[in-house]
């Protein structure tokens, strides 16, 4: 599948990845917008949030408590952080492979 994070996913291009369960990686987005920018994203190719199911309604929870835990791990917790998900090419979707950003670290 031509899906630049499945590609991260199953290691034919690399990238920092930082967490890795059966379910779920944690990699540095390649143009961090903020000074700590991770991608939380499912192993599951799940276009967008538009495509998700029911089914996938425990992993796409889990993606949001990987992220607070991520948030804890880079020191963002107490100063706030945001968690994005973009929808669609209107909603500034670049990649059609369903991630929760993490961003935070201003001052
Ligand atoms: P979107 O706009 O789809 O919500 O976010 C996609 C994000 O993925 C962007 O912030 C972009 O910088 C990041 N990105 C795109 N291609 C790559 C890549 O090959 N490696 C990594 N680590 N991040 C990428
Ligand atoms: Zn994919």
């Amino acid at each position: 599948m031509d899906c630049i994070f499945c590609k991260i996913i199953n290691k034919e291009i690399s990238s920092e990845i930082i967490f890795e369960d059966e379910e779920v990686v944690v990699f540095k987005d390649i143009k961090p917008k903020s000074p700590v920018h991770l991608l939380i994203v499912p192993k599951k190719h799940i276009e967008s949030i538009n495509e998700a199911q029911e089914e996938d309604k425990e992993l796409i929870g889990k993606l949001f408590l990987v992220a607070r835990d991520f948030a804890k791990k880079t020191g963002v917790s107490d100063s706030g952080y945001k968690l994005l998900i973009n929808v669609g090419e209107g909603g500034g979707q670049e990649v059609f492979h369903l991630h929760v950003h993490l961003m935070g670290g201003w001052n």
